[in-house]
């Protein structure tokens, strides 16, 4: 790792870059844009850029939500003893508000809905997000009951935490048994005898490849989470030095839907997040990660049931030469009754609308599972397959679901370039290193 004393006469503090963005004459370039760069043989030197904006978007099971508001009238309950959002269990307290009518809430983002087994924590924040009124069904501490309904508008207080976000790499998984499994890590029951793989992670556009000394990550950095300014707060659970990732947090009510939701996977619904994060580039150094394209940045294959390590190969063989939207050509649709990626859909963003098979972009994550189950052909995207050579034999494997959305990552990480260079979004230095025991 690179160490700026090496580079005193050729450093840049992170005010000094605040200023350049300022009076304009700061470049920012997407972690994307670098990369391409990169590809087409150019040479990005220290001067070339100031900042690179990253991001990644995928499925992020350590997230949590605090909600606060009012649910009826001072005074006509003691405490709330269960309540359920939408069907998804929330806890109450710690604070219990006791006769205030006021409810202090924490909801997991990985909760299931009690009477919906395609609802969780993602998609709840999602509604609310989107301005939906939710359903509070609230049992009272003397047994009593009752339901409201609340929109986010109506909530003082709401916010989202992350406990693991934004790991620098994740895992890609196939599953060499005979039988299928239900896991997280698919949206149907994952196929044994190595038929497909599937993967997580964004690669060369996540925040800690580009700066995995967390050089410029740190305690109180400023982020976008979900569209909305939050703040790191150090490091999350299962956080190492050798693979880091982030704990942080932002207010529910900046957020974008659309860099957020539901996932569900044949383990249950879990919960899609966004992190888009400057990096300031104080050193030279710094651009040792910075250039790394995807084919540097090494993948781990392993089993999914018990996450024994079978190949080692790069993100560049799960991204390059691929497509990274699906696209959706009507006309070649069949008609199937029932149509099996409408019922496998993990966002549902495939909906059967009289004879017509409607596709919802907008919802719609990128994960390809529709491509490989579609009978018509009538999604298309390249996905690409892997080679693996384990136990004397090399395989070739389909990849058939991306648990990360880098099309929407992209996005993210050019908003975030468009806010720095407006200056509507301040890069801060942290007011501490992330350490780790
Ligand atoms: S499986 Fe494909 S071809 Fe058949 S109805 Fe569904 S979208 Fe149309
Ligand atoms: S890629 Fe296909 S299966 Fe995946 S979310 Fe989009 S429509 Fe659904």
């Amino acid at each position: 790792m690179s160490d700026a004393s090496e580079f005193s006469g050729k450093c840049r503090t992170v005010p000094e870059i605040q200023v350049k963005i300022d009076s304009g004459e700061a470049v920012v370039l997407t972690a994307a844009e670098i990369s391409e760069k990169v590809r087409a043989g150019e040479e990005v030197r220290f001067e070339d850029v100031d900042v690179v904006t990253t991001a990644t978007r995928g499925i992020m099971s350590g997230t949590y939500a605090v909600l606060s508001f009012r649910v009826s009238e001072p005074d006509s309950f003691v405490r709330a003893s269960e309540v359920l959002l939408n069907g998804v269990p929330a806890v109450p307290g710690p604070c219990p508000n006791e006769r205030l009518g006021v409810l202090d809430l924490i909801v997991l983002g990985t909760a299931h809905s009690e009477t919906d087994p395609r609802y969780g924590g993602g998609h709840l924040f999602r509604e609310l997000v989107e301005g939906k009124s939710i359903r509070v069904d609230v049992t009272t501490s003397n047994g009593d009951s009752f339901t409201a309904y609340i929109p986010l508008a109506e909530m003082p207080f709401a916010r989202l935490y992350s406990t693991r976000h934004a790991f620098k790499n994740y895992k890609a998984f196939v599953n060499p048994g005979k039988e299928s499994l239900n896991t997280i890590f698919h949206a149907l029951p994952f196929e044994g005898e190595f038929k497909e793989m599937t993967f997580c992670g964004c690669g060369e556009l996540n925040p800690i490849e580009n700066d995995p000394g967390l050089e410029t990550i740190g305690i109180g950095t400023r982020v976008l989470l979900n569209g909305a300014e939050g703040f790191v707060t150090g490091s999350g659970t299962r956080s190492s030095p050798e693979n880091p990732n982030l704990a942080g947090f932002a207010d529910l009510h900046g957020m974008k839907p659309g860099y957020m939701g539901g996932f569900v996977t044949s383990g249950g619904p879990e919960i899609i997040n966004t992190w888009a994060v400057p990096i300031p580039v104080l050193h030279p150094g710094m651009l040792e990660n910075i250039l790394k394209v995807d084919r540097e940045i090494p993948l781990q294959l392993v089993d999914v049931a018990g996450r024994l390590p079978l190949c080692e190969i790069s993100y560049g063989d799960v991204w390059d030469d691929t497509d990274f939207t699906v696209r959706y050509d009507p006309e070649k649709c069949l008609g199937c009754e029932p149509c099996p990626v409408e019922e496998a859909c993990p966002m549902g963003a495939i909906t059967r609308k009289g004879d017509r098979t409607v596709h919802n972009r907008h919802l719609c994550f990128n994960c390809g599972l529709c491509v490989s189950r579609c009978k018509g052909g009538a999604f298309v995207a390249r996905l690409g397959s892997v080679s693996c050579t384990t136990g004397g034999c090399m395989r070739e494997i389909n990849i058939t679901l991306r648990q990360s959305d880098r099309a929407r990552a992209v996005k993210a990480a050019e908003e975030l370039k468009k806010k720095v260079l407006s200056g509507k979004f301040r890069i801060t230095e942290p007011v501490e290193k992330i350490r780790f025991l």
